[in-house]
């Protein structure tokens, strides 16, 4: 099965010839963890080419060219967007060019809540692709969908949801439809995007802040970074490997957060095990933590850059990876700062706040000293821990 489409992928890619009056479908794949992600140009760097965001599975698109290892895609008629040849399946060849100027409808937009989570289903008469984005100041998410008019007359919210605000809509271009999702507290706790099982609806589900920011009613999660095959970077002097020192502190780290009295920890890794990035995405979603921290040590080709740093790839999740870094600074540390829009696979999910820590750089002399020392991975795991507790602290009620 699986290798009949890639046959079928292989064949087509080759006859293709991509031309205003030849164009493809093509649906996007995915399967456990490996969500099919947009990216907006063709640039690459250590860490991928910068995402637009992540796809469903089963999105019909359009596919107006190919280059090297990526099909460029039609979103709406000023929009494209590149997605990995390999999180596509060619469909076919469009029967009508002049269908891909046709754009489609919305329908009804419904509010609401259950127990856990707030929702918004948007209707709509396909599986169409979308964007989303964190706002903050005040704090909503804007949500793009692409290929659709508006006839959107009724947008019903029901009281069971309690972190959604208002929700509005802005036809931005003729066939872009911008929905905005006020929420009612500052932090963003994260959003997940998928169809439902009819396919007519487009479902963004809402964490809600927890009723207790009690850091021992959270569900934690902690990526030692590293593992098994991918050793990491190593020791400048003492060619240790990172995967080894990530291991240690993240273990002290789940240590200062068990004795703080934090219940639902979860560690992605407890051994030297080789695990890829779509595996620990796809742990994490099965744990479905309240945050994440992964840990890791970095490293610079220039042996005198050093200091610490914490990373986040969306706006909404700044805030604990500052809080992280505040304390962090006070082991005496330099700052190489507070990294934004990073690239890392563990970062990109939007669905729970997150933050990386590259505690120092083993490439460093001095750093590379203090990574070595036990007592400093315990000192780093309790900097973590206040972190995460100043973060909770200025959460707003
Ligand atoms: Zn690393």
């Amino acid at each position: 099965m699986i290798r009949s489409a890639l046959c079928l992928l292989f064949l087509l890619d080759a006859s293709l010839a991509f031309s205003q009056d030849s164009l493809w479908y093509a649906k996007t794949t995915g399967g456990a963890g490996k969500l099919p992600f947009i990216e907006y140009g063709i640039g690459d760097d250590r860490l991928g080419g910068a995402k637009m965001g992540f796809l469903d599975s089963n999105i019909v698109v359009t596919v107006v060219d190919s280059f090297r290892t990526d099909y460029k895609i039609r979103l709406s008629n000023l929009h494209s967007a590149y997605i990995a040849k390999t999180s596509v399946l060619l469909l076919g060849k469009h029967p009508d060019t002049m269908v891909v100027h046709n754009t489609h409808l919305s329908g009804n937009i419904k509010v609401y809540g259950d127990s856990a989570y707030d929702y918004i289903s948007v209707t709509l008469d396909e599986r169409l692709p979308y964007r989303s984005m964190q706002l903050i100041g005040p704090s909503r998410i804007a949500l793009d969908i692409f290929g659709v008019t508006s006839n959107t007359n009724w947008i019903v919210q029901m009281s069971t949801a309690k972190e959604i605000k208002n929700t509005w809509y802005e036809q931005t271009e003729d066939d872009v439809l911008r929905v905005y999702i006020d929420l009612r507290h500052t932090q963003h706790w994260g959003h997940s995007l998928s169809y439902d099982s009819s396919g007519r609806h487009l479902v963004m589900r809402v964490r809600r802040q927890p009723r207790t920011t009690d850091i021992r009613k959270l569900r934690i999660a902690i990526d030692p970074g590293h593992g098994g095959d991918n050793v990491g970077a190593s020791g400048d002097i003492s060619k240790i490997t990172e995967k080894e020192y990530t291991l240690l502190i993240a273990k002290e780290l789940q240590k200062a957060l068990k004795k703080a009295g934090v219940k639902q920890l979860f560690m992605t890794r407890l051994k030297d095990t080789s695990l890829s990035m779509p595996e620990r995405i796809e742990m994490l979603r099965e744990f479905n933590p309240d945050l994440l921290v992964s840990v890791h040590l970095n490293s610079a080709s220039n042996d005198t850059v050093q200091g610490t740093s914490t990373y986040y790839r969306y706006i909404g999740f700044r805030p604990l990876s500052m809080a992280i870094l505040r304390q962090m600074l006070t082991l005496g540390l330099k700052e190489y700062g507070n990294v934004g829009n990073f690239n890392f696979a563990l970062s990109g999910p939007t669905d729970y706040p997150n933050a990386l820590v590259e505690v120092a750089f083993l490439s460093n002399p001095a750093d590379e000293k203090k990574i070595l020392n036990p007592k400093f991975h315990k000192q780093v795991a309790q900097k973590i821990y206040l972190g995460i507790v100043d973060w909770l602290k200025q959460l707003t009620p």
